[in-house]
Protein backbone atom coordinates (compact mmCIF):
# COMPACT_ATOMS: atom_id res chain seq x y z
CA UNK A 1 0.00 0.00 0.00
CA UNK A 2 1.40 3.41 -1.03
CA UNK A 3 2.26 6.04 1.89
CA UNK A 4 -0.51 8.34 1.19
CA UNK A 5 -3.03 5.62 1.27
CA UNK A 6 -1.51 4.44 4.14
CA UNK A 7 -2.35 7.61 6.04
CA UNK A 8 -5.75 7.75 4.65
CA UNK A 9 -6.54 4.42 6.44
CA UNK A 10 -4.55 5.01 9.37
CA UNK A 11 -7.29 7.83 10.27
CA UNK A 12 -10.11 5.12 10.59
CA UNK A 13 -7.64 2.57 12.19
CA UNK A 14 -9.36 1.40 15.49
CA UNK A 15 -7.16 1.02 18.49
CA UNK A 16 -7.21 -1.60 20.78
CA UNK A 17 -5.63 -3.61 23.80
CA UNK A 18 -4.82 -6.98 24.43
CA UNK A 19 -2.82 -8.40 27.45
CA UNK A 20 -1.08 -4.78 27.62
CA UNK A 21 0.02 -4.70 24.00
CA UNK A 22 -1.81 -2.22 21.64
CA UNK A 23 -2.91 -3.21 18.56
CA UNK A 24 -4.82 -1.04 15.45
CA UNK A 25 -7.48 -2.55 13.37
CA UNK A 26 -9.70 -2.19 9.56
CA UNK A 27 -13.42 -2.11 11.33
CA UNK A 28 -15.03 -1.55 7.95
CA UNK A 29 -15.09 -2.44 4.33
CA UNK A 30 -13.94 0.18 1.77
CA UNK A 31 -10.06 1.08 2.76
CA UNK A 32 -8.54 -0.48 0.63
CA UNK A 33 -7.26 -3.34 2.45
CA UNK A 34 -9.65 -5.84 3.98
CA UNK A 35 -11.91 -5.47 6.57
CA UNK A 36 -10.06 -7.14 9.91
CA UNK A 37 -6.85 -6.50 8.91
CA UNK A 38 -4.91 -5.89 11.91
CA UNK A 39 -1.54 -4.10 12.66
CA UNK A 40 0.54 -5.23 16.17
CA UNK A 41 4.29 -5.27 16.63
CA UNK A 42 5.07 -4.02 13.45
CA UNK A 43 3.33 -7.20 11.54
CA UNK A 44 0.58 -6.79 9.46
CA UNK A 45 -2.19 -9.59 10.07
CA UNK A 46 -4.43 -9.06 6.87
CA UNK A 47 -8.20 -9.82 6.82
CA UNK A 48 -9.93 -12.48 5.57
CA UNK A 49 -11.41 -11.41 1.93
CA UNK A 50 -15.29 -10.77 1.82
CA UNK A 51 -16.48 -14.09 -0.19
CA UNK A 52 -18.81 -13.10 -2.89
CA UNK A 53 -22.40 -15.49 -3.61
CA UNK A 54 -24.26 -16.41 -6.23
CA UNK A 55 -28.17 -16.66 -6.19
CA UNK A 56 -27.91 -19.10 -10.03
CA UNK A 57 -25.33 -21.41 -9.94
CA UNK A 58 -25.81 -22.45 -13.64
CA UNK A 59 -25.25 -19.18 -14.69
CA UNK A 60 -23.31 -17.87 -11.66
CA UNK A 61 -20.67 -20.37 -11.51
CA UNK A 62 -19.27 -20.33 -15.06
CA UNK A 63 -19.26 -16.36 -14.95
CA UNK A 64 -17.41 -15.93 -11.75
CA UNK A 65 -14.74 -18.00 -12.41
CA UNK A 66 -12.24 -18.23 -15.27
CA UNK A 67 -10.40 -21.30 -14.40
CA UNK A 68 -10.59 -24.99 -15.60
CA UNK A 69 -11.00 -26.33 -12.53
CA UNK A 70 -13.46 -25.49 -9.61
CA UNK A 71 -12.91 -27.28 -5.90
CA UNK A 72 -15.85 -27.68 -3.98
CA UNK A 73 -15.68 -27.51 0.35
CA UNK A 74 -18.02 -27.28 2.48
CA UNK A 75 -19.12 -24.06 4.32
CA UNK A 76 -19.73 -24.32 8.07
CA UNK A 77 -21.51 -22.09 10.04
CA UNK A 78 -19.69 -20.79 12.82
CA UNK A 79 -16.89 -17.89 13.32
CA UNK A 80 -13.73 -17.23 11.08
CA UNK A 81 -10.47 -16.97 12.89
CA UNK A 82 -7.11 -16.43 11.52
CA UNK A 83 -4.49 -17.82 13.82
CA UNK A 84 -1.29 -16.09 13.57
CA UNK A 85 2.07 -16.35 15.96
CA UNK A 86 2.98 -12.79 16.36
CA UNK A 87 6.14 -12.13 19.17
CA UNK A 88 5.95 -15.88 20.10
CA UNK A 89 2.13 -15.89 20.50
CA UNK A 90 -0.57 -17.82 19.11
CA UNK A 91 -3.33 -15.31 18.63
CA UNK A 92 -6.68 -15.78 17.30
CA UNK A 93 -8.11 -13.07 15.41
CA UNK A 94 -12.04 -12.91 14.70
CA UNK A 95 -13.40 -11.19 11.17
CA UNK A 96 -13.35 -7.81 12.18
CA UNK A 97 -10.05 -7.61 13.63
CA UNK A 98 -10.08 -8.43 17.11
CA UNK A 99 -7.59 -10.38 19.14
CA UNK A 100 -10.21 -12.74 20.88
CA UNK A 101 -8.80 -13.79 24.02
CA UNK A 102 -11.34 -16.66 24.58
CA UNK A 103 -10.35 -18.24 21.19
CA UNK A 104 -7.04 -17.63 21.57
CA UNK A 105 -7.15 -19.73 24.69
CA UNK A 106 -9.05 -22.68 22.95
CA UNK A 107 -6.52 -22.85 20.69
CA UNK A 108 -3.99 -23.21 23.05
CA UNK A 109 -5.60 -25.68 25.20
CA UNK A 110 -8.60 -27.30 24.17
CA UNK A 111 -8.68 -27.70 20.51
CA UNK A 112 -6.81 -31.21 20.15
CA UNK A 113 -4.80 -29.00 17.33
CA UNK A 114 -1.06 -28.49 18.10
CA UNK A 115 -0.17 -24.70 16.27
CA UNK A 116 3.37 -24.37 17.44
CA UNK A 117 4.95 -26.83 14.69
CA UNK A 118 3.12 -25.30 12.57
CA UNK A 119 4.62 -21.84 13.03
CA UNK A 120 8.00 -23.16 13.84
CA UNK A 121 7.91 -24.44 9.95
CA UNK A 122 6.30 -21.17 8.59
CA UNK A 123 6.16 -18.19 11.08
CA UNK A 124 4.57 -16.11 8.53
CA UNK A 125 1.34 -18.37 7.86
CA UNK A 126 -2.09 -16.91 8.93
CA UNK A 127 -3.83 -19.97 9.10
CA UNK A 128 -7.92 -19.77 8.55
CA UNK A 129 -10.61 -21.74 9.64
CA UNK A 130 -14.04 -21.75 11.05
CA UNK A 131 -14.90 -22.51 14.69
CA UNK A 132 -18.00 -24.37 15.19
CA UNK A 133 -20.30 -26.19 17.68
CA UNK A 134 -22.74 -25.72 20.06
CA UNK A 135 -20.72 -24.23 22.96
CA UNK A 136 -20.13 -20.99 21.38
CA UNK A 137 -19.89 -17.20 21.63
CA UNK A 138 -20.77 -16.35 18.26
CA UNK A 139 -22.30 -18.88 15.77
CA UNK A 140 -23.58 -21.81 17.65
CA UNK A 141 -24.66 -24.29 15.15
CA UNK A 142 -24.99 -28.35 16.10
CA UNK A 143 -22.87 -30.40 14.37
CA UNK A 144 -22.46 -34.00 14.70
CA UNK A 145 -19.49 -35.21 16.54
CA UNK A 146 -19.25 -31.89 17.57
CA UNK A 147 -19.87 -31.90 21.33
CA UNK A 148 -18.53 -28.17 22.43
CA UNK A 149 -16.80 -26.26 20.04
CA UNK A 150 -13.97 -27.30 17.71
CA UNK A 151 -12.08 -25.90 14.81
CA UNK A 152 -11.87 -26.66 10.96
CA UNK A 153 -9.47 -25.33 8.37
CA UNK A 154 -10.03 -23.98 5.10
CA UNK A 155 -7.61 -21.03 3.91
CA UNK A 156 -3.89 -20.83 4.41
CA UNK A 157 -2.08 -17.25 2.85
CA UNK A 158 0.77 -15.16 3.93
CA UNK A 159 -0.04 -13.16 6.72
CA UNK A 160 1.21 -10.16 5.39
CA UNK A 161 0.33 -10.10 1.95
CA UNK A 162 -2.71 -12.42 2.43
CA UNK A 163 -1.96 -14.58 -0.70
CA UNK A 164 -2.92 -18.12 -0.54
CA UNK A 165 -1.67 -21.63 -0.65
CA UNK A 166 -3.34 -23.09 -3.62
CA UNK A 167 -6.70 -25.50 -2.74
CA UNK A 168 -4.20 -28.67 -2.93
CA UNK A 169 -0.93 -27.51 -1.37
CA UNK A 170 -3.35 -26.43 1.37
CA UNK A 171 -5.37 -29.24 2.15
CA UNK A 172 -1.77 -31.48 1.84
CA UNK A 173 0.04 -29.25 4.05
CA UNK A 174 -2.54 -29.42 6.95
CA UNK A 175 -3.00 -33.33 6.65
CA UNK A 176 0.30 -33.36 6.99
CA UNK A 177 0.35 -31.41 10.35
CA UNK A 178 -2.93 -33.66 11.56
CA UNK A 179 -5.14 -30.71 11.55
CA UNK A 180 -8.77 -31.13 10.89
CA UNK A 181 -10.65 -29.53 7.41
CA UNK A 182 -13.64 -28.33 6.08
CA UNK A 183 -14.90 -31.22 4.18
CA UNK A 184 -14.10 -31.46 0.05
CA UNK A 185 -17.06 -32.51 -2.19
CA UNK A 186 -14.34 -33.37 -5.37
CA UNK A 187 -12.70 -30.78 -7.62
CA UNK A 188 -14.73 -30.02 -10.74
CA UNK A 189 -14.56 -28.93 -14.56
CA UNK A 190 -15.75 -25.47 -13.84
CA UNK A 191 -18.93 -26.57 -16.41
CA UNK A 192 -19.71 -29.23 -14.30
CA UNK A 193 -19.30 -27.26 -10.98
CA UNK A 194 -23.09 -26.04 -10.88
CA UNK A 195 -23.97 -29.72 -11.02
CA UNK A 196 -21.94 -30.96 -8.38
CA UNK A 197 -22.84 -27.98 -6.18
CA UNK A 198 -26.25 -28.56 -6.45
CA UNK A 199 -26.20 -32.29 -5.56
CA UNK A 200 -24.09 -31.49 -2.56
CA UNK A 201 -26.48 -28.89 -1.68
CA UNK A 202 -29.39 -30.86 -1.36
CA UNK A 203 -27.21 -33.20 0.93
CA UNK A 204 -26.76 -30.42 3.03
CA UNK A 205 -30.23 -29.11 3.17
CA UNK A 206 -31.39 -32.54 4.25
CA UNK A 207 -28.60 -32.57 7.01
CA UNK A 208 -29.04 -28.74 7.98
CA UNK A 209 -26.16 -28.00 7.21
CA UNK A 210 -24.99 -24.44 5.28
CA UNK A 211 -23.88 -24.49 2.18
CA UNK A 212 -20.86 -24.83 -0.12
CA UNK A 213 -17.50 -22.29 -0.63
CA UNK A 214 -16.19 -22.94 -4.76
CA UNK A 215 -12.92 -21.86 -4.79
CA UNK A 216 -10.40 -21.69 -7.94
CA UNK A 217 -7.46 -24.25 -7.89
CA UNK A 218 -5.25 -21.34 -6.68
CA UNK A 219 -7.57 -20.09 -4.13
CA UNK A 220 -7.76 -16.86 -5.12
CA UNK A 221 -11.23 -16.86 -6.26
CA UNK A 222 -14.02 -17.73 -3.99
CA UNK A 223 -18.04 -18.03 -4.31
CA UNK A 224 -20.75 -19.36 -1.34
CA UNK A 225 -24.06 -20.68 -2.33
CA UNK A 226 -25.92 -21.89 0.74
CA UNK A 227 -29.01 -23.95 1.81
CA UNK A 228 -32.55 -23.69 2.18
CA UNK A 229 -32.05 -24.66 5.40
CA UNK A 230 -29.63 -21.95 6.29
CA UNK A 231 -31.79 -19.34 5.07
CA UNK A 232 -34.11 -20.35 7.38
CA UNK A 233 -32.21 -20.87 10.00
CA UNK A 234 -30.85 -17.18 9.64
CA UNK A 235 -34.35 -16.11 9.24
CA UNK A 236 -35.81 -17.65 12.41
CA UNK A 237 -32.78 -16.29 14.35
CA UNK A 238 -33.02 -12.99 12.87
CA UNK A 239 -36.95 -12.83 13.16
CA UNK A 240 -36.91 -13.85 16.95
CA UNK A 241 -34.73 -10.47 17.81
CA UNK A 242 -36.99 -8.21 14.80
CA UNK A 243 -35.75 -4.86 15.98
CA UNK A 244 -32.07 -5.13 16.47
CA UNK A 245 -31.70 -7.20 12.74
CA UNK A 246 -30.83 -5.02 9.59
CA UNK A 247 -34.01 -5.46 7.64
CA UNK A 248 -31.22 -5.99 4.87
CA UNK A 249 -30.33 -8.94 6.44
CA UNK A 250 -33.50 -10.95 6.22
CA UNK A 251 -34.79 -9.00 2.54
CA UNK A 252 -31.62 -10.82 1.36
CA UNK A 253 -32.29 -14.30 2.67
CA UNK A 254 -35.56 -13.87 1.24
CA UNK A 255 -34.49 -13.15 -1.65
CA UNK A 256 -31.93 -16.12 -1.96
CA UNK A 257 -34.99 -18.31 -1.44
CA UNK A 258 -37.59 -17.22 -4.38
CA UNK A 259 -34.35 -17.58 -6.66
CA UNK A 260 -33.53 -21.23 -6.03
CA UNK A 261 -37.59 -22.21 -6.11
CA UNK A 262 -36.86 -20.92 -9.46
CA UNK A 263 -33.57 -22.19 -10.44
CA UNK A 264 -34.49 -25.60 -9.15
CA UNK A 265 -37.65 -25.07 -11.58
CA UNK A 266 -39.81 -26.49 -8.32
CA UNK A 267 -43.37 -28.08 -8.85
CA UNK A 268 -46.37 -25.47 -6.95
CA UNK A 269 -46.34 -27.86 -4.81
CA UNK A 270 -42.62 -27.81 -3.81
CA UNK A 271 -43.02 -24.29 -3.68
CA UNK A 272 -45.84 -24.03 -1.50
CA UNK A 273 -43.96 -25.76 1.02
CA UNK A 274 -40.74 -24.07 0.79
CA UNK A 275 -43.14 -20.85 1.35
CA UNK A 276 -44.65 -22.74 4.36
CA UNK A 277 -41.42 -23.46 6.10
CA UNK A 278 -40.43 -19.56 5.14
CA UNK A 279 -43.61 -18.66 7.08
CA UNK A 280 -42.70 -20.94 10.28
CA UNK A 281 -39.49 -20.08 10.68
CA UNK A 282 -40.58 -16.00 10.61
CA UNK A 283 -43.67 -15.99 12.47
CA UNK A 284 -42.79 -19.12 14.57
CA UNK A 285 -39.70 -17.63 15.66
CA UNK A 286 -40.77 -13.76 16.53
CA UNK A 287 -44.07 -15.51 18.07
CA UNK A 288 -41.82 -17.29 20.71
CA UNK A 289 -39.78 -13.86 21.48
CA UNK A 290 -43.30 -11.85 21.54
CA UNK A 291 -44.62 -14.31 24.38
CA UNK A 292 -41.33 -14.38 25.95
CA UNK A 293 -41.11 -10.73 26.88
CA UNK A 294 -44.65 -10.55 27.47
CA UNK A 295 -44.22 -13.10 30.37
CA UNK A 296 -41.39 -10.93 32.24
CA UNK A 297 -38.47 -12.63 30.69
CA UNK A 298 -35.50 -10.93 28.06
CA UNK A 299 -34.64 -12.04 24.42
CA UNK A 300 -30.96 -12.20 23.22
CA UNK A 301 -28.99 -14.20 21.84
CA UNK A 302 -28.20 -17.51 23.76
CA UNK A 303 -24.78 -18.67 24.06
CA UNK A 304 -22.87 -21.48 26.14
CA UNK A 305 -19.51 -21.38 26.40
CA UNK A 306 -17.03 -23.55 28.69
CA UNK A 307 -13.49 -23.05 29.95
CA UNK A 308 -11.23 -22.14 32.64
CA UNK A 309 -12.45 -19.28 35.11
CA UNK A 310 -9.66 -17.14 33.71
CA UNK A 311 -11.30 -17.61 30.64
CA UNK A 312 -14.29 -17.47 30.80
CA UNK A 313 -13.79 -14.07 33.24
CA UNK A 314 -11.53 -12.90 29.87
CA UNK A 315 -14.25 -13.32 27.34
CA UNK A 316 -16.93 -11.92 29.39
CA UNK A 317 -14.59 -8.75 29.26
CA UNK A 318 -13.98 -8.53 25.87
CA UNK A 319 -17.61 -9.08 24.82
CA UNK A 320 -19.04 -6.42 27.27
CA UNK A 321 -15.99 -4.37 26.32
CA UNK A 322 -17.64 -4.21 22.62
CA UNK A 323 -20.66 -2.42 24.21
CA UNK A 324 -22.96 -6.02 24.74
CA UNK A 325 -24.85 -5.91 27.37
CA UNK A 326 -24.74 -9.90 29.05
CA UNK A 327 -26.65 -11.10 31.29
CA UNK A 328 -25.44 -14.35 33.01
CA UNK A 329 -28.34 -17.15 33.17
CA UNK A 330 -26.42 -20.17 34.63
CA UNK A 331 -22.65 -20.23 35.85
CA UNK A 332 -21.82 -23.70 37.07
CA UNK A 333 -18.88 -26.22 37.64
CA UNK A 334 -19.12 -29.51 35.10
CA UNK A 335 -15.94 -31.94 34.85
CA UNK A 336 -13.69 -29.23 35.98
CA UNK A 337 -14.65 -26.39 33.70
CA UNK A 338 -16.45 -23.68 34.26
CA UNK A 339 -19.43 -23.58 31.79
CA UNK A 340 -21.12 -20.08 31.52
CA UNK A 341 -24.80 -19.54 29.96
CA UNK A 342 -25.15 -16.20 28.86
CA UNK A 343 -27.56 -13.84 27.00
CA UNK A 344 -26.71 -10.82 24.90
CA UNK A 345 -29.38 -8.71 25.45
CA UNK A 346 -30.76 -7.10 22.46
CA UNK A 347 -31.88 -4.26 23.73
CA UNK A 348 -34.09 -2.74 20.74
CA UNK A 349 -36.44 -5.71 20.61
CA UNK A 350 -36.96 -6.21 24.18
CA UNK A 351 -37.96 -2.06 24.71
CA UNK A 352 -39.92 -2.13 21.14
CA UNK A 353 -41.90 -5.93 21.77
CA UNK A 354 -42.48 -4.34 25.73
CA UNK A 355 -43.93 -0.77 24.41
CA UNK A 356 -46.23 -2.51 21.44
CA UNK A 357 -47.26 -5.21 23.74
CA UNK A 358 -48.24 -2.27 26.42
CA UNK A 359 -50.14 -0.61 23.40
CA UNK A 360 -48.10 2.02 22.31
CA UNK A 361 -49.24 3.31 18.92
CA UNK A 362 -47.37 2.93 15.79
CA UNK A 363 -47.38 5.81 13.14
CA UNK A 364 -46.21 4.55 10.23
P1 LIG B 1 -18.21 -12.59 3.94
O1 LIG B 1 -17.84 -11.16 4.05
O2 LIG B 1 -17.01 -13.46 3.80
O3 LIG B 1 -19.27 -12.91 2.95
P2 LIG B 1 -20.12 -13.14 6.07
O4 LIG B 1 -20.05 -12.80 7.49
O5 LIG B 1 -21.25 -12.68 5.25
O6 LIG B 1 -18.74 -12.81 5.42
P3 LIG B 1 -20.57 -15.92 5.49
O7 LIG B 1 -21.81 -15.70 4.71
O8 LIG B 1 -20.62 -16.86 6.62
O9 LIG B 1 -19.90 -14.65 6.02
O10 LIG B 1 -19.53 -16.48 4.41
C1 LIG B 1 -18.13 -16.37 4.41
C2 LIG B 1 -17.49 -17.10 5.57
O11 LIG B 1 -17.72 -18.51 5.49
C3 LIG B 1 -16.00 -17.02 5.65
O12 LIG B 1 -15.59 -15.81 6.19
C4 LIG B 1 -15.66 -18.20 6.55
O13 LIG B 1 -15.67 -17.79 7.90
C5 LIG B 1 -16.81 -19.14 6.38
N1 LIG B 1 -16.45 -20.46 5.84
C6 LIG B 1 -16.93 -21.63 6.30
N2 LIG B 1 -16.45 -22.66 5.61
C7 LIG B 1 -15.63 -22.14 4.65
C8 LIG B 1 -14.83 -22.72 3.62
N3 LIG B 1 -14.79 -24.02 3.40
N4 LIG B 1 -14.11 -21.89 2.85
C9 LIG B 1 -14.15 -20.54 3.05
N5 LIG B 1 -14.89 -19.93 4.00
C10 LIG B 1 -15.62 -20.74 4.80
MG1 LIG C 1 -20.64 -17.70 8.45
Amino acid sequence: MGEEAFEDLAEHLQRREYEGREYRHVPDYRRGVERGTVLLEGVVVRGFPKVPRTLVLSEGVPNHFEDAEVAVEEKLNGYNVRVACVDGDVLAFTRGGLICPYTTWLLDRRLDVDFEPIFEAYPEAMLCGEVIGPENPYTSHDYPAVDSIAFRAFDWRDRESGDPLSVRQRRERYESFGVPQTRLFGVYDVDETAAAVREAVAELDAEGREGVVMKSADARTQLKYTTSAANRGDLAFAFSLPFDYGQAFMFRRLIREAFQSVEWDESDERARERAHDLGEAILLSMRDSLRTVDEGGTVGERHTVRGDDEAIDALVEHLRGQGLSLEVETDRREDGDRVLTFRKRAQSTNDKIRNYLDGHVVRE
